[in-house]
């Protein structure tokens, strides 16, 4: 359907009742190529790989609730890649370069905007992991520079860079080519290009068992009745650990409640993302003038999506120390995913011990900018039951092996 400025008006006088859905809400069939489990980001961006790149278009994707409601469209979609360890900053850097080009790809605006990150530093040592940070990222090809803080001064005004504050900021990390993006749009994308390419979308759609013969995945049950896989890839996020345990696997991963907030929508006054891992709480203007704000997890397993007061608190206290305007502003909305972390506090991507069922988990509090990275790797590694080179380090048995990922430096925010 051509929407011209008739069409358009038409549409408003009668409730838009003949607009074409994104997607088309498929009904379960009795067997499946693949069935990826979860349709958030990283669930809908497999399908679409899967289809797109390797082909395989008897896919299915079941969400148990509706697409991106869990941390897809819950996140504050800081997208960046300046990580420490090689084998996740590559991983990262993929999906960054991904990012670029995205909404030409899904030909759906997901609004990416490279506006830039900062990471602050408040003590020597921040700024000696800062340095290193950097010097690692330079080595890996990817865009990072340390700002000192006459220059932060100069680029973002408004921030207090005074000396005299509880944790003065001695300088940052910055990554040009980090922003943000629409979250909602990044699954809406994924799933109308997905499911163009004959993907079923199956939302309401709750997997509630497995069925493993032999040792090898052959199906699962859901609240829409049973239905047989060649092949599962687990990508649930916070529920990781529930979906794993069907299976009889046991994961390393706890799951924590992360809140953020949105103030007041006001004029232009913050043109890029501020982050600090010391103070505990990041910052960024949206599109519509709210700063979209967050801090570190909980500090107890739970499943709840809201979020304790204390942290809250916490977090604003943060905030208002390095932009003290933020005390006079109105804070409108508040809420809470469930996120999955790993001691690493780096993901697990790659094969599970039961045959042909895959996993995706671990993404903590920093998997959105990961999205299209994360699920071109997993769908080459579910389509040829090997990892793609990208995520080969980034297995589940290095928590026995002990080759572990660690990231904790990096992760912007605390996890633990
Ligand atoms: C408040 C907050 C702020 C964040 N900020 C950032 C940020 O700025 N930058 C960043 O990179 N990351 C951020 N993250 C992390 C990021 O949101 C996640 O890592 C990422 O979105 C995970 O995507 P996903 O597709 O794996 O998971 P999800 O979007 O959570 O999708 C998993 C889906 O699985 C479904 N599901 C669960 N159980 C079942 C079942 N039994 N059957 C069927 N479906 C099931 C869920 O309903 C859900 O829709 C943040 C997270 C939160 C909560």
């Amino acid at each position: 359907m051509r929407y011209s400025f008739f069409n358009l008006l038409k549409q408003s006088f009668n409730g838009h009742k003949s607009w074409e859905p994104a997607w088309k809400e498929a009904k379960l069939k009795p067997h499946y190529d693949v069935i990826i489990i979860g349709g958030g980001g990283h669930g809908l961006a497999t399908a679409y790989y899967l289809a797109k790149e390797l082909k395989i278009r008897n896919v299915a994707v079941l969400e148990k609730g509706y697409i991106g409601g869990g941390n897809t469209g819950r996140n504050t979609t800081i997208i960046r890649s300046n990580y420490l360890r090689d084998e996740s900053a590559k991983l990262y850097n993929h999906a960054v370069d991904l990012w670029q080009d995205l909404t030409r790809e899904l030909n759906f605006n997901v609004m990416y905007s490279s506006r830039g990150v900062y990471n602050l530093g408040h003590s020597l040592q921040d700024m000696r992991n800062i340095e290193r940070r950097v010097g690692a990222n330079i080595l890996n090809g990817i865009d990072s520079e340390v700002v000192l803080p006459d220059e932060l001064k100069r680029r973002i005004p408004i921030m207090n860079t005074s000396s005299k504050t509880r944790y003065p900021i001695l300088g940052a990390s910055y990554q040009k080519k980090g922003g943000v993006a629409r979250h909602d749009a990044v699954a809406w994308g994924f799933a109308r290009a997905a499911s163009k390419l004959g993907v079923d979308i199956v939302q309401n759609c709750e997997v509630t068992g497995m069925q493993v013969q032999q040792g090898q995945i052959k199906g699962l049950q859901t609240s829409k009745g049973e239905v047989q896989a060649d092949k599962v890839g687990i990508v649930v996020a916070g529920h990781s650990s529930v979906l794993a345990a069907m299976a009889g696997i046991r994961l390393p991963v706890i799951s924590r409640p992360l809140q953020a907030f949105v103030s007041e929508p006001l004029k232009p006054i913050l043109n890029t993302v501020v982050m600090s891992s010391q103070v505990h709480g990041y910052i960024s203007q949206s599109n519509k003038g709210d700063l979209v704000i967050g801090g570190g997890v909980d500090g107890y397993t739970g499943y709840s999506q809201r979020g304790s007061p204390h942290t809250l608190e916490h977090t604003v206290q943060a905030m208002i120390e390095l932009f003290p305007f933020i005390s006079r502003v109105r804070m409108n909305r508040q809420w809470a995913g469930i996120v999955d972390i790993l001691p690493d506090a780096c993901p697990i991507v790659g094969k599970t011990p039961v045959k042909n069922l895959y996993i995706n988990c671990g993404w903590g509090t920093g998997g959105f900018k990961a999205t299209p990275g994360a699920g071109h790797v997993f769908a080459h590694t579910i389509a040829n039951d090997e990892p793609h080179k990208l995520n080969s380090a980034l297995t589940l048995d290095r928590f026995i092996s002990g080759a572990l990922v660690d990231e904790q430096g990096a992760s912007g925010v605390a996890q633990h």
